[in-house]
């Protein structure tokens, strides 16, 4: 898979809801793993690999760490601290850009993973910034929205 760069325009869509699994449901997201580790990243959204579907991955070993998922299909971040914390992001498909961005400190996440299991959980410090990251990339949003417009 290609990574899709800004200014294209699958970046700036809201994307799909995945209503059946596709039956090669795992093929894409480890191709989307492959892509993700080969590029260095942490978390990949799949309009950042031309694909339209409400699905986003992040690194192994990060979930590992955490017990969560390393796939999330149609997630949903039902609640978001009022408490947020700054930190410099970057993004696959912005190269050369590195800004501060504001998260919350902890969410709560629900989604499907790759077999259909339902899953919900609490997420906060870096974890929780990865999966807003990544979820925003499903409405069409970017770190460089962000940016401060002095
Ligand atoms: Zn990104």
């Amino acid at each position: 898979m290609k990574i899709v760069k800004k200014p294209d325009r699958i970046l700036r869509q809201e994307l799909n809801k995945i209503e059946i699994l596709p039956d090669n449901i795992v093929e894409i997201v480890l191709a989307m793993q492959k892509t993700m580790v080969k590029a260095e990243g942490i978390g990949l959204a799949a309009n950042q690999v031309n694909l339209n579907h409400q699905i986003f991955i992040i690194d192994e070993n990060l979930a590992k760490e955490n017990n969560v998922p390393w796939v999330y299909i149609n997630p949903q971040i039902t609640n978001f601290s009022k408490e947020k914390a700054l930190l410099e992001e970057g993004c696959l498909s912005i190269p050369g850009l590195y800004t501060e961005v504001p998260r919350s400190k902890k969410i709560m996440i629900k989604g499907i993973d790759q077999n259909g299991q339902k899953f919900k959980f609490k997420a906060r410090g870096f974890l929780a910034r990865v999966l807003q990251h990544e979820f925003d990339h499903l409405q069409g949003k970017l770190i460089s929205d962000y940016v401060k417009k002095n």
